[in-house]
C-alpha cells in the first residue's frame, strides 16, 4: 500500500524560516518605498465640460437629439427615408405608422442619455401601456426588430411580466428596482454599453454588457447579455460590428410616447 509521509519537522523549519525571510525581505522593500512610486502623471484625461444639467450633453457628445430636428435619424427599414416623428415643443413623439427610428451614425461602446415621458393620460395595461424601447444596437440597421432591447414601458401602477418592465432588457435581466416616475412626468436613462466582441469565424468573443440607471437608480449592473432580445424564442448571437441605435414604435393602441435629450459619448 502506498502513503504519503508527513513532512519532517526539518523540513517544516525550513519552509517556516523561508517565509519569515521572505516576510523581513518585503517589509525591508516597503520601508525604503515612496508615496510617489505609485504615482502616475500620464496618460492626462482629456478635459469634458460637462453640461450645466445632467442632461445637457457635456462637450465631447454627440447630441442625437437637441429638440429641433431629426437630421441623425432615419426611418426603421429604409436608410433613404427621413424620420417621421413629431418634432414639437423641443420634444419629439413617436408616430406608431411611420415605423421607429433609427441612428444614421453606427457605434461600438457608447455612454448614451436619453429622456422619456409616458402621456399622463396614458391607458392599457400590460405591455400595451407606453410600450417603446430603445435598441442599443440595431443589428439589421434598416429595420426589423434584431438587436438588444432596453424596455421603455409605464410601470408606475402597471404590471407585466417583471424581464419586460421598464428598465428591464427584454426577456433577459429584471431590473434591480423600480424606479418609474408617474405617467406626464420626464424620466431618464443613463446607459454604459460594452458591444459584443467577434472572434474571426464570427463565434462569440466577449457577450455585450449594460450597466443601466433610470431617474438615477441602478436597474442593471454590468449585466452580461445571452444575445439579442427576443419576442418568441431564446436569445442568441449573430456576429455584426459597430451598429446603429433604434427608438422603437410599438404596435399597441395606448398614446405615444415621447422622448428628448438624446446625447452620446463614445468610449
Ligand atoms: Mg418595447
Amino acid at each position: 500500500m502506498y502513503t504519503i509521509a508527513p513532512p519532517s519537522s526539518k523540513k517544516i523549519f525550513t519552509l517556516a524560516l523561508f517565509l519569515l525571510s521572505m516576510n523581513i525581505l518585503l517589509n525591508a522593500q516597503n520601508e525604503k518605498a515612496k508615496p510617489e512610486d505609485t504615482e502616475f502623471y500620464t496618460p492626462v484625461p482629456k478635459i469634458v465640460t460637462p453640461g450645466k444639467t445632467d442632461a445637457e450633453a457635456p462637450s465631447d457628445a454627440l447630441v442625437l437629439f437637441d429638440g429641433k430636428n431629426l437630421d441623425q435619424w432615419h426611418a426603421e427599414g429604409d436608410s433613404t427615408r427621413a424620420a417621421g416623428w413629431k418634432v414639437q415643443n423641443g420634444i419629439v413623439t413617436v408616430d406608431k405608422k411611420s415605423g421607429g427610428i433609427i441612428t444614421r451614425q453606427t457605434f461600438s461602446d457608447y455612454q448614451l442619455h436619453i429622456e422619456y415621458r409616458i402621456p399622463k393620460n396614458i391607458t392599457g395595461s400590460g405591455q400595451a401601456r407606453g410600450n417603446s424601447g430603445i435598441y442599443l444596437a440595431a443589428i439589421d440597421n434598416d429595420g426589423g426588430d434584431v438587436g438588444y432591447e432596453l424596455q421603455v414601458l409605464d410601470n408606475y401602477n402597471n404590471t407585466t411580466y417583471v424581464n419586460g418592465q421598464a428598465g428591464s432588457i427584454y426577456k433577459q435581466s429584471v431590473p434591480l428596482a423600480n424606479p418609474c416616475r408617474k405617467p406626464g412626468e420626464w424620466q431618464a436613462y443613463e446607459v454604459v454599453w460594452t458591444a459584443p466582441r467577434f472572434k474571426d469565424d464570427g463565434t462569440l468573443d466577449s457577450p455585450a454588457r449594460v450597466t443601466v440607471f433610470l431617474n438615477g437608480v441602478l436597474v442593471q449592473n454590468n449585466f452580461a447579455l445571452k444575445g439579442v432580445t427576443q419576442y418568441i424564442g431564446q436569445p442568441y448571437y449573430k456576429m455584426h460590428g459597430p451598429a446603429p441605435i433604434k427608438l422603437q414604435a410599438h404596435g399597441d393602441k395606448s398614446e405615444p410616447i415621447s422622448y428628448r435629450n438624446i446625447w452620446i459619448r463614445r468610449l
